[in-house]
């Protein structure tokens, strides 16, 4: 890959003037939903297959100031059909949009205005709910209802004080469940499950406080024990601006480690398109050349090279269409973030606004089996200099074409610096972009609900439900339940902190550090073996620590337990007990074993003598694990040991 120029791994972040805003979004555990009496789950996927289909298509409209949304617009240009499955036990004719808006939901404006306190906000007199575009079809209204119930808050960070802008009660959107050509089908069971919005001011500085602060609010948020926990239950968007770029918005950060990584790759993408800029401009690049070229058919061409990629498309009646980028030559291979390129910026484009799967740039050639004579003629026939680059696209002939429009306007705007855009986060910590900005003119009073005034009655519900600090807390889980500081400072960060205390109160007789540990460092052991516990439900780990109270299991037998049923094949409370019983072992049972195999070890128990202790624990464990307490194990080797060493004495 031919490229001008390396972007700097290592960014100073103060000096390129780095301003990063967060917004969070966290689902709450209300029993109801946002607008009306349906419950707050998502249903299993044999209930999905059964679910009703409804199809709906979505229209841009012009909002009240005349004009049509951009975002709104992009999304109709590619036209697609909307298919909502709707399940009966978790939507009702509401999320159908056939019957209005119940009430505001009490109980999650009550759990939000105590996130609300924990922030030092100000709460507002009144609660107006509002109506916000979507565009997605995210939503079968085609807007989502928001409420500002609080803002000017603040929290205090060791970078600084990162003010919370506004915080925001609104109902969550439709879980999307699959995405093929022009057809988007979403479940109805997530749409108006109450959400939780904080914004933050752009006032963070670096990647590392981003984490910080997101922990903190996250943090602060569990501690009211009502939010809702694991995969897709809060998500983080971020928006970002360096030194002469505008405002960049990140969507869907899923994983709160991710975040640091997002905000560096973002940067290194904005340096990089700076640095692109200042190249062209050096290199005398004007939008008017790029944009006034021509886009050239060039099937002729190619119509006899070794490409596989060529020769298949043209089978299926494909075109190759290119267009020249005058003076881009060694700037489409320039390395935005890890394996992105700038040219993949301009696929990105190709891709999403003109529904092409990819291009090819002259950049990366000789590659896909097209040589250097054929770049040569390719070159030859686009009239490209030596400053020059070009974009290849194979395609039916009109995407191809609307694929290369848009890749020259991507391209002039590279002159001029950097796109306002709407991205995407990629799992490996990327972003790609996804939509223009939306314009500002998205919100309009919903005038099916009315508002709800902030009443002293409501402000006491409030105040017995604001959290604790995160200090005093950690405080009463060392007191409570006699837990170290290194294991009581996990549990308070993990997601399972709730469920503990849950747990521990239901279930009598358990030890409150096996229980800690298991949502802790067991769950943290186990997920580097590939066992991830976040799959399971409360109902799930109640079953589980039902039978380790009534058996008083230790930590190894719950490891192995948990092992089994993430791999499913315990289920059932009844399942799990039936294996223990006729898993476990009587203590002479273990004896007897423990016994054979120091006989077997006799030589090494006669050279090593006390020394052999862990040969002998790694060879009945490697027998007995899962069947017997690893404890309970150590002390019986513990004592037959001593035994024969004494008896050859
Ligand atoms: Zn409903």
């Amino acid at each position: 890959m031919k490229a001008a120029f390396e972007v700097p791994k290592e960014i100073d972040y103060r000096t390129i003037g780095l301003r990063v805003g967060l917004e969070i979004h966290q689902q709450l555990d209300t029993k109801t939903k946002l607008f009306c009496n349906c419950p707050t789950r998502i249903v299993s996927e044999e209930e999905l297959k059964a679910a009703p289909r409804i199809v709906r298509y979505l229209r841009a409209t012009k909002s009240e100031l005349g004009e049509v949304d951009a975002a709104a617009a992009f999304e109709q240009l590619r036209g697609r059909t909307f298919v909502y499955l709707a399940p009966p036990s978790a939507c009702c004719l509401v999320e159908l949009d056939e019957e209005p808006p119940h009430e505001l939901n009490k109980e999650a404006l009550i759990i939000a205005l105590a996130i609300a306190k924990a922030l030092n906000a100000k709460i507002v007199d009144e609660v107006h709910v509002m109506r916000k575009i979507v565009i997605d079809g995210s939503n079968t209204t085609g807007f989502q209802r928001t409420a500002i119930i609080a803002y000017d808050g603040y929290i205090d960070d060791e970078e600084g004080r990162v003010r919370i802008a506004t915080i925001s009660l609104e109902e969550d959107a439709a879980r999307k469940i699959e995405e093929r050509d022009n057809v988007v089908i979403y479940s109805l069971d997530r749409m108006g499950i109450p959400l939780i919005e904080i914004s933050t001011g752009p006032d963070m500085k670096t990647p590392e406080q981003v984490k910080r602060v997101a922990e903190r609010i996250g943090l602060l948020m569990r501690l009211t024990g009502k939010v809702k926990r694991g995969i897709g239950t809060i998500r983080q968007d971020i928006n970002l601006s360096i030194e002469g770029s505008p405002k960049i918005e990140i969507k869907g950060v899923q994983r709160l480690e991710l975040l640091p990584k997002v905000v560096e790759n973002e940067v290194r993408r904005l340096v990089g398109l700076k640095m692109i800029a200042e190249e062209l401009k050096r290199r005398g690049a004007s939008e008017h050349e790029v944009l006034s070229q021509p886009i050239v058919d060039v099937t002729d061409v190619l119509k006899d090279c070794q490409s596989k990629l060529i020769q298949n498309a043209l089978k299926r009646g494909a075109r190759v269409l290119a267009v020249k980028l005058p003076k881009f030559d060694g700037l489409l291979g320039v390395e935005l973030q890890p394996n992105r390129r700038f040219g993949t910026e301009l696929a990105d484009y190709a891709k999403q606004w003109a529904g092409v799967k990819g291009l090819i740039h002259s950049d990366e050639l000789p590659s896909y089996g097209i040589t250097e004579d054929y770049v040569e003629k390719l070159k030859n026939v686009l009239g490209v200099g030596p400053l020059d680059a070009f974009v290849l696209i194979v395609d039916e002939e009109h995407r191809a074409r609307r694929a290369l429009e848009v890749v020259k306007q991507r391209a002039a705007m590279a002159i001029t610096g950097i796109p306002r855009e709407t991205r995407a986060a990629n799992e490996d910590g990327t972003t790609r972009y996804m939509r223009p900005q939306p314009g500002a003119a998205r919100m309009y009073p919903e005038t099916d609900v009315p508002p709800i005034k902030i009443d002293d009655a409501i402000l006491r519900e409030v105040e017995k439900l604001v959290p604790p600090t995160p200090e005093e807390k950690l405080e009463s889980l060392i007191r409570n339940y006699g837990l170290s500081k290194d294991l009581a400072l996990q549990l308070l960060h993990s997601e399972y902190l709730k469920l503990f205390e849950e747990i521990v109160a239901r279930h009598r007789g358990l030890d409150p550090r096996i229980v800690a540990s298991v949502f802790t460092t067991i769950a943290g052991e186990l997920k580097k073996e590939g066992f991830d516990i976040s799959i399971l439900n409360d109902d799930t780990f109640h079953a589980l620590f039902n039978v380790v109270a009534k058996y008083s299991l230790g930590k190894d037998v719950v490891k192995e337990l948990l092992k089994m049923i993430v791999r499913g094949e315990l289920r059932t409370l009844n399942e799990i007990e039936e294996y223990i019983q006729r898993s476990m072992m009587s203590l002479d049972e273990v004896r007897e074993i423990v016994s054979s195999i120091m006989d077997e070890l006799s030589n090494i128990i006669a050279q090593k003598r006390e020394r052999a202790f862990s040969t002998i624990m790694g060879k009945v464990m490697a027998r007995l694990r899962g069947r017997v307490d690893g404890k309970i194990v150590a002390q019986i080797v513990r004592e037959e040991l001593e035994r024969r060493l004494k008896s050859v004495s």
